[in-house]
């Protein structure tokens, strides 16, 4: 039947058939633009025609149905072939409807697709009762949001499809803060009321794509399909926590402002199935919690973790103090000018009833997340100064002992009394207690803490800045803050004999402590050489495992019984002897060198490597160095140049071959190096050159750097 031939009584007919059918009816041109809808499909949808007429059917998409459904139709439409399926759309106003829809492709004459014709059926009035109870399976009936069950159906099938494609998806879980203490005191009517308007405005702003669920009480999921963690991601969850935070009307003329919690996790990385990815948003919404609330958290892997050990370790380390489970041990600190032990720190440590002995860094840093440390804090005053009551009773010398104070104890306004209680139960001399402080601990609130220490230094106890160096205001502190003792952070003393930047800090700091009249003690300190570095450089004392590591008490007290101090060897006369440091990889060379200088008078050490020989240097005073230039791992020049920023007295000697000569050059004009020698070398010359070098080095007008 051709167009043009058609009586216009039918097409009216068809008109009049078309419009008062009480099914949804609607003509799309072949790309899917609509052309025709009846009034029972603006009814249905709850659009006007004049909206839908030049729109996509898109626009009805629930979000709900796969993609995977969608080719499916295309795929038989596309074949010239009608369709027919149930699928989940979503009217205007945001309800989901299921609809039974029926399409067919006109042909024109010439056989091509011009126009596709649907007839549907809304299935939830049609199945109105029988629908009730699937209703209530899939959907909240308070909100009217899918529920828990419906968020799992279609985050599977989401995977599922992300998985085909390649593509992300993103988990939000979204939680609101205090909505407890609102439930107790406006009511559960008015809380609930709440929610309707939170499900309201979250409906609101998220695309048609993605999921919306309510999960349970105030706790709802977002699915957003095809997202990238990206800035739009971070955008959209800014735009959602604005939205949130508006002031919300409840009864009348009262008013509520909410914050929330989010969550974020991202499939495939954070997770591969639905349980998976909604625990980790879960835990990542439990943290954004912890945080304060009003914050958005992505997950990382250690939330699981540390989710699980944090639950055991809080429960656990409420009693530690009531069941006695915590130790103090003390590691000795000595002089580095008599060699004697001139006090202690204390260091607690968890005797755990399965796990045996727990160090600090285990479990004081969740302490004090958890406020815990009040308790622990107090406990370590105590017994430090009940330990320093029975030495004494035992005979001992008195000697002072530092205890460390947690930032939260030291703000504590009880604190000052309950050291002067612990001195006084135990009769100790303030000026035994030794407090240490670290910076960050004073750096929160630095007026308070002038205060705090004011208070303190009353009760006639010592102040120590500890892993000094670690902060960032050290040097504006220093000379605000009553400290005593300044305690140099292990990090620098670790490499402070092969370092020169650590060296200058080092020195540095000793330098600096003592124009400010303080004292300072090295931590950490491992070798003999770190020790002889340190004492050269005139620090006051130190501590570490060179000399002892931290003791249960007992153990100290025999430490002290014994009488065990530092010996610092061969260092008489040291100053005058001439010594001569030899380094060379090759122990033919190294050998050969050492039978030059035999009958010289010097005293020669050597060593087989730079690191070896600024070891040496740290040990012993030497005036000249001979250095092979080409040594493995570090060059002879580049040795050479360290020394002379950490010894720049010493003068200093190459050996080398003639290619090198410009890098020697430069290392001549920079004054790393005083003279080169090419190997082999001129033996007569060379001793001249050295007996010429350690008169230079006796002379104080040489300045090689
Ligand atoms: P800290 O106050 O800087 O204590 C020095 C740490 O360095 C101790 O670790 C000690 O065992 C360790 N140490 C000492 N000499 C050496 C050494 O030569 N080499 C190395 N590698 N380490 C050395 P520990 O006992 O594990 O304590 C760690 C941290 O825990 C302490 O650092 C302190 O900040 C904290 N802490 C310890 N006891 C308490 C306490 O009673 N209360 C509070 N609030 N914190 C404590
Ligand atoms: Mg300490
Ligand atoms: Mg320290």
């Amino acid at each position: 039947m051709k167009e043009n031939l058609i009586p216009a009584e039918t097409s009216r007919l068809f008109y009049l058939a078309a419009e008062q059918n009480s099914q949804p009816i609607m003509i799309t041109d072949r790309d899917g633009r609509i052309e025709y809808v009846n009034p029972a499909l603006e009814q249905s949808t709850g659009y006007a025609a004049s909206e839908l007429i030049g729109a996509n059917p898109r626009i009805f998409q629930s979000g709900q149905t796969s993609l995977a459904f969608y080719q499916e139709m295309w795929k038989s439409l596309l074949a010239g072939q009608s369709w027919e399926g149930e699928l989940l759309n979503r009217r205007k106003n945001g309800e989901f409807y299921t609809e039974c829809l029926s399409i067919s492709p006109l042909h024109a004459e010439a056989g091509q697709v011009t126009h596709f014709f649907a007839v549907k059926q809304d299935l939830s009035v049609f199945r109105n009762k029988v629908c009730k109870v699937e209703y209530l399976a899939t959907f909240d009936p308070l909100t009217g949001l899918p529920n828990r069950g419906y968020l799992l159906a279609s985050l599977i099938e989401s995977i599922q499809d992300a998985a085909a494609s390649g593509h992300e998806l993103t988990i939000v879980h979204l939680d609101l803060d205090h909505f407890k203490s609102l439930n107790d005191s406006l009511g559960y009517a008015v809380a609930d009321q709440v929610l309707v308007g939170i499900a309201d405005r979250l409906r609101g702003i998220v695309r048609r794509d993605d999921v919306l669920a309510r999960l349970t009480g105030d706790e709802f999921v977002l699915l957003l399909r095809d997202t990238v963690l990206d800035v739009h991601l971070a955008e959209a969850l800014k735009r959602i926590q604005v939205t949130i935070a508006e002031p919300l009307m409840v009864a009348a003329g009262q008013e509520v402002s909410l914050t929330l919690s989010i969550g974020v996790a991202v499939y495939p990385w954070d997770g591969f199935d639905s349980d998976t990815l909604l625990a980790a948003a879960n835990l990542a919404m439990v943290a954004a919690k912890k945080a304060g609330g009003d914050t958005i958290h992505y997950y990382v892997p250690e939330m699981q973790e540390s989710m699980v050990s944090r639950f055991d370790l809080a429960s656990q380390l409420r009693r530690v103090v009531e069941r006695g489970e915590l130790v103090l041990y003390y590691q000795p600190q000595v002089s580095l000018i008599s060699g004697e032990i001139v006090g202690a720190e204390a260091l607690v440590r968890w005797l755990h009833p399965e796990k045996g002995l727990i160090p600090p860094g285990q479990f004081i840093p969740f302490a004090e997340e958890t406020g815990l440390i009040l308790p622990i804090s107090d406990w370590v005053v105590r017994t430090a100064c009940r330990q320093m009551h029975d030495w004494r009773a035992a005979g001992l010398p008195r000697l002072k002992v530092g205890v460390n104070l947690s930032a939260r104890h030291f703000h504590l306004a009880s604190l000052p009394d309950t050291v002067a209680l612990a001195l006084s139960e135990n009769g100790i001399e303030a000026r035994y207690l030794e407090l240490e402080l670290t910076e960050s601990a004073m750096m929160h609130d630095a007026p308070g803490a002038v205060r705090i220490m004011d208070r303190l230094k009353g009760l006639g106890v010592r102040l120590s800045l500890d892993d000094f160096g670690t902060g960032f205001s050290s040097l504006a502190y220093l000379s605000r803050f009553a400290i005593d003792l300044i305690k140099i952070d292990q990090s620098f003393i670790r490499d402070v004999t092969d370092n020169p930047i650590n060296a200058s800090i080092v020195t540095a700091t000793i330098a600096m402590a003592h124009k400010l009249g303080k004292n300072i003690i090295a931590e950490g300190v491992e070798t003999e050489a770190q020790m002889a570095f340190l004492r050269r450089h005139d620090c006051d004392e130190m501590q570490g495992y060179l000399f002892s590591r931290p003791l249960p008490a007992s153990d100290f007290a025999a430490l002290l019984r014994e009488g065990k101090r530092l010996v610092f060897q061969g260092e008489e006369g040291e100053e005058q002897t001439r010594t001569l440091l030899l380094v060379d990889d090759e122990p033919m060379i190294l050998g050969a060198l050492e039978r030059l200088f035999h009958r010289e008078g010097y005293r020669v050490l050597t060593a087989n490597s730079a690191r070896e020989a600024l070891e040496l240097l740290a040990l012993n005073r030497v005036q000249v160095i001979i250095s092979d230039q080409r040594m493995p791992v570090m060059t002879g020049i580049e040795f050479l140049s360290r020394v002379k920023d950490l010894y720049p007295d010493t003068i200093r000697i190459v050996l080398s071959g003639y290619s090198e000569i410009e890098t020697i050059t430069e290392a001549i004009n920079r004054g790393a190096i005083w003279k080169y020698f090419t190997k082999p070398w001129d033996g007569e010359k060379l001793r001249d050159e050295v007996c010429r070098a350690f008169r230079l080095a006796g002379t104080s007008d040489i300045h090689l750097s």
